[in-house]
C-alpha cells in the first residue's frame, strides 16, 4: 500500500469501473462475487449494469456494503435506434421505478419471443435444442446470444465465442433475428423517471460510418442524455481518444466502464481500465 498521508491537496482520484454484468443476465459470476473481484481489483465505485435486467442489484448492494466499496445501481437497455441495436447505460437508477420496471419486463418479453425465434432459424440451419439449451444455461433469467454461444461453442460449431458470433449471430447470419427493443426516447424517460443518468455504452464499437455515429450522440444529447462511455473495455486506446473528443464536441460527461463479463474473457478485466483523456468531464463529477 502507498501511503496516503500528505495526498491532500486534492482528494484522490477513486477508481471507478461503470459497466458490468452478472449471472443476472449473461455475466458469469453471482453479484456478490463480481462485487469481491472488484475489491479485490482495487474498484472503489461499481456499477452493475445487467442487460434489461436489475434482479441482481440487491445481492451486489448488500456484498459492497461488507467488502466496503460504494454500488452503483445500473442498467444496460437494449435499444433499436433507425434499425440497429445500441446500448444504453443508466447510473444510478432507483430500480423500483415502477415505468423503469415496466419497460424492462417488456424487453424481456421481447427478448424471450427471439430466443425462440433464433432457435428456430438456427434449427432451419439444421442446429436443434439451441433454444432450450440457452433457456437451460440462462437458468431462468435473460436469454441473451451469449447464451446461444456457449450452446454453440459446446457443439463444435466453432472454436470461439467471439467465432461463433461471426458466422450465427450477427446480421445476415443463420441465427441473428433483428432487434425490436426499446426507442431511445423511452429509454431515456425511463432512466430519467428513475433517476438516472444515461450513458451510451461503448460507443466506438457500433457497425457505423462516423457521421452516423455523430447522429446517433447528437440526438441523444438533444434528448437529454447525459454521457458517452469514453473508456470502455471493448475500446482501443485511440478509440478512447476520439469518443473523448466526441463527448467534448457534443457537451456530454465521460463514463469508464470494462463491460466485464466473467474471468473466462481474459481481454476484458474488471477495474482494468484506460484513465480518461485529458479534457473530460466525468460522469461522476458531481456525485
Ligand atoms: P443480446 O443482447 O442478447 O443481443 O446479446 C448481446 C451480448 O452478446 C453483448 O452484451 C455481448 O456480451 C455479447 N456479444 C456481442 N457481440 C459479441 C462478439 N462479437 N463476441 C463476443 N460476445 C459478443
Ligand atoms: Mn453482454
Ligand atoms: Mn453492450
Ligand atoms: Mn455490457
Amino acid at each position: 500500500m502507498r501511503p496516503r498521508i500528505g495526498y491532500n491537496a486534492a482528494p484522490m482520484n477513486k477508481h471507478y469501473d461503470l459497466h458490468s454484468h452478472s449471472l443476472a443476465s449473461d455475466g458469469t459470476l453471482s453479484p456478490s462475487a463480481l462485487v469481491q473481484l472488484a475489491a479485490s481489483a482495487g474498484v472503489e465505485v461499481l456499477a452493475l449494469t445487467d442487460h434489461d435486467e436489475t434482479g441482481g442489484i440487491a445481492e451486489a448492494r448488500e456484498a459492497a456494503d461488507k467488502v466496503g466499496i460504494s454500488l452503483v445501481a445500473g442498467v444496460e437497455i437494449s435499444v433499436s435506434w433507425q434499425k440497429q441495436t445500441i446500448h444504453v447505460v443508466g447510473l444510478n437508477i432507483d430500480p423500483e421505478s415502477s415505468p423503469l420496471q415496466a419497460g424492462l419486463a417488456r424487453i424481456r418479453e421481447y427478448r424471450n419471443w427471439r430466443a425462440e425465434e433464433m432457435g428456430r432459424r438456427l434449427a432451419k440451419h439444421g442446429i436443434h435444442g439451441g433454444w432450450e439449451a440457452a433457456s437451460q444455461l440462462a437458468k431462468g433469467r435473460i436469454i441473451s446470444r451469449t447464451h446461444f454461444a456457449h450452446f454453440l461453442v459446446a457443439q463444435g460449431h466453432a472454436k470461439t465465442v467471439r467465432d461463433v458470433f461471426k458466422s450465427f449471430l450477427k446480421p445476415n447470419k443463420p441465427g441473428y433475428v433483428p432487434g425490436d427493443w426499446a426507442s431511445l426516447e423511452e429509454t431515456l424517460a425511463w432512466i430519467h423517471g428513475a433517476g438516472g443518468q444515461a450513458v451510451i455504452a461503448h460507443p466506438a464499437r457500433y457497425t457505423m460510418t462516423a457521421t452516423r455515429r455523430r447522429k446517433l450522440i447528437g440526438e441523444f444529447a438533444a434528448l437529454g442524455g447525459e454521457g458517452l462511455e469514453v473508456v470502455s473495455g471493448s475500446h482501443s486506446r485511440g478509440d478512447n481518444f476520439s469518443m473523448a473528443q466526441l463527448a467534448r464536441h457534443f457537451g456530454l460527461k465521460a463514463s469508464a466502464g470494462s463491460d466485464f463479463h466473467g474471468p473466462e474473457n481474459p481481454w476484458v478485466m474488471l477495474g482494468k481500465l484506460e484513465p480518461l483523456p485529458d479534457g473530460c468531464i466525468p460522469i461522476w463529477a458531481d456525485w
